[in-house]
This record gives C-alpha cells, sequence and structure tokens, in this order.
C-alpha cells in the first residue's frame, strides 16, 4: 500500500504554522520504543478541532510536528519497563503524534479496547466522547428537567452531547448554522434548534424557557458565541467554554459573572485523565454509554492519512457533521 523501507513511515508533518496547505504527507522515522513508552500501529486515527490549532499555531507547539491526538491500532513495540500492555494489544490512545503509521505513547495514555469495540467506534468516540462526558458530570452534572445550551449542537463534541444530555434527562436547545445540520441535531438528542443564521440565540433560549434562561450553556465555538453564552445563562447557572472553533474568548472583567452568580468553567480533557484510576473511570462509563446504546457515533467520512488537509479544509468550513477520521 505504502512505499516505505523498514526505518521511515507515512505522516503528516507541520514544518512552518499555518492553514491546511501546511499539512505535508511524507516519510520520516519510525518511533522507538524506550524504556517507558510503547509503539502502536495506527489503523484509524482521529481528527479533532484541536489539531487545527496545533497546525495553525493557536496552541503552540515546537516544530516540525507529527499532527493528532488520537487513533485506535495495535501495540507493536513494548519499552522493558512497561507491565501493562503487549505486543498485539488492540488499543486506543489519546497522546501526541497520531496522523501517522505509528506513534510513540505514554502507558497512562494508552487503553486497551475489548474485542466487540472497533477501531472506527474507538477513534471516533474517546476524544470527543470523554470531552462530552466529563463536561455533563463533572463541569455541570446535568440533571432531569433541566435546560442545557449546546453550540455546534451537530459537530463532532455537540452531537455527543446533545446524546447525553438528553440521555441524563434534560431539555437540549441546539445551535447550528444550517438546516441540514438541525435535522441531525434533533435526531440526536436535542428538543429545540436555534439556526444561527437564521434566528437570535438568546431570544429563542428566553422564549423556550419563558425567559429564565438556560441552567448550563456548552460552548465549544469561542469568541463568536461567548457573549450570547452569558446572556442565554440563568440566574445560578453555569457557562462551560471549552474550545474555540470560533476564535479565542476575549479576556474578560470576572464582575461580569456576578450579575447572575454565574459559574465559569475552561475545562480540558486531559486534566481529567491525570491516573490510572481517573482513566479507568472515564473509559469505564463511555464504554458502557456506548454498549448501552445511550450514545451514537456519527462518522462523518473516513479519509486516507495523505488527505489529512482536505479534512481540515472540510471541518473548518463548518460543513461536516460528527466525527471525522483518518485511516494509516
Ligand atoms: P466540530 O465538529 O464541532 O466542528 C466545529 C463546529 O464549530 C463547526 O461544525 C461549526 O458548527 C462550529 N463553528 C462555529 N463558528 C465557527 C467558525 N467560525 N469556524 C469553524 N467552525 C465554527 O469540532 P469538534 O467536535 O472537534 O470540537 C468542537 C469544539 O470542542 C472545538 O472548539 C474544540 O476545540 C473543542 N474541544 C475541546 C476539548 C477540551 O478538552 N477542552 C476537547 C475536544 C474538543 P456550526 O456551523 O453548526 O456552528
Amino acid at each position: 500500500l505504502y512505499t516505505r523501507n523498514m526505518s521511515t513511515m507515512n505522516a503528516v508533518v507541520v514544518e512552518k504554522h499555518g492553514g491546511p496547505e501546511v499539512l505535508q504527507y511524507k516519510q520520516v522515522p519510525i518511533p522507538k520504543a524506550d524504556q517507558k513508552n510503547l509503539v502502536i500501529r495506527n489503523h484509524i486515527i482521529g481528527v479533532n478541532y484541536i489539531d487545527t490549532y496545533h497546525r495553525s499555531g493557536l496552541y503552540p507547539l515546537p516544530t516540525p510536528l507529527v499532527v493528532g491526538k488520537e487513533s485506535a491500532g495495535e501495540v507493536v513495540e513494548v519499552g522493558p519497563g512497561v507491565t501493562n500492555f503487549k505486543v498485539g494489544d488492540r488499543v486506543v490512545y489519546l497522546g501526541g503524534d497520531t496522523y501517522a503509521e505509528y506513534s510513540k505513547a505514554e502507558p497512562i495514555s494508552v487503553v486497551k479496547l475489548s474485542d466487540n469495540v472497533s477501531y472506527e467506534t474507538a477513534a471516533a468516540s474517546v476524544l470527543q466522547g470523554l470531552t462530552a462526558w466529563t463536561m455533563v458530570r463533572d463541569g455541570y452534572p446535568v440533571k432531569k428537567g433541566d435546560y442545557i445550551l449546546v453550540h455546534a449542537a451537530a459537530g463532532g463534541v455537540g452531537l455527543l452531547l446533545c446524546q447525553m444530555c438528553k440521555h441524563l434527562g434534560a431539555h437540549v436547545i441546539g445551535t447550528v448554522s444550517s438546516n441540514e445540520k438541525a435535522k441531525i441535531a434533533l435526531e440526536n438528542g436535542a428538543e429545540f434548534v436555534i439556526n444561527t443564521n437564521e434566528e437570535n440565540t438568546v431570544e429563542r433560549v428566553n422564549e423556550i424557557t419563558g425567559g429564565l434562561g438556560c441552567h448550563a450553556v456548552l460552548d465549544g465555538v469561542g469568541k463568536a458565541t461567548f457573549s450570547d453564552s452569558l446572556e442565554a445563562v440563568r440566574r445560578l447557572g453555569t457557562v462551560i467554554s471549552f474550545g474555540n472553533a470560533s476564535g479565542t474568548v476575549p479576556p474578560i472583567n470576572i464582575a461580569i459573572l456576578s450579575k447572575k452568580n454565574v459559574k465559569l468553567m475552561r475545562p480540558a480533557l486531559y486534566n481529567y485523565l491525570g491516573s490510572r484510576e481517573e482513566v479507568n473511570k472515564w473509559f469505564g462509563e463511555l464504554w458502557e454509554l456506548l454498549e448501552a446504546g445511550h450514545i451514537k457515533i456519527h462518522i462523518h467520512k473516513i479519509y486516507d492519512l495523505k488527505d489529512a488537509k482536505q479534512a481540515h479544509l472540510d471541518i473548518e468550513s463548518r460543513k461536516t457533521t460528527g466525527k471525522l477520521l483518518l485511516k494509516a
């Protein structure tokens, strides 16, 4: 399939930050396990919005870098100090350098897959699923009857948030930018949708909630929506700002939160996964949700690894719904 010798692999590399055109598909050395690491042969790779921040430099990482934070595949090499994995284990990995045929991984970032979880399902559900589940269990513990506003409700994290909030008994209000996306959000747990190209978010939230606003607003859009999120939350409510799809949220004067005693949170998934106990807890709960059918994964498209540039063009164009994957 690929032309390479035994010491190099295909990977997607950024040498200089910029737009999707800076993603180079090229040969780089295959990583080797050291004492405490292992090497995974990636089969399916998750595309996440954060990959575009690493590419553009919004989240600065030293270059050259291999893009990507999520993959599923098999363990092909184990360092002598690693005790809990063996060659041949089927795993999912949440770490760096995954837009490549092989990744070197720390054991804390790797989880074994049971036979009934495919590489597609694993790479499509873990990063976005855990982001959504930690948000609705820890960030704001969603309760039956709550009104929850989910921005970008038809996106990767958004569709999962809609399904999880509905499963927890909440009324979900989703924002989307097209009627096609509205339909998908409604099919996945949203009870109300707001097409932001046609309607005013705050006005619609007030209509739906009798002027009270939402118990929580889950905002991965960032700059374009942050002030609406503060308007749309109710007194004593919670705003969780978890991403920057439209740009970063400018600095705020915290006194604005006192208008309604609003709780404001800015989480990052990796801080929920600091120990093996935490990893086991959150992954265990995610597998249960999947197994019980409480959440379903929507795969937008599986691209070849060499077409990572197209995947970035597509996710940034706002035309995608659900999850984008790469095949290595
Ligand atoms: P999505 O599939 O949700 O894609 C982003 C969506 O954002 C688009 O589909 C679009 O939906 C919406 N959007 C609104 N304005 C813009 C804009 N100007 N440009 C592009 N998109 C826009 O991506 P993900 O599910 O991968 O990620 C969603 C968010 O969650 C991101 O901000 C990401 O960084 C964040 N995230 C945060 C994590 C954390 O640990 N804090 C972990 C994982 C994700 P529409 O057109 O319908 O508005």
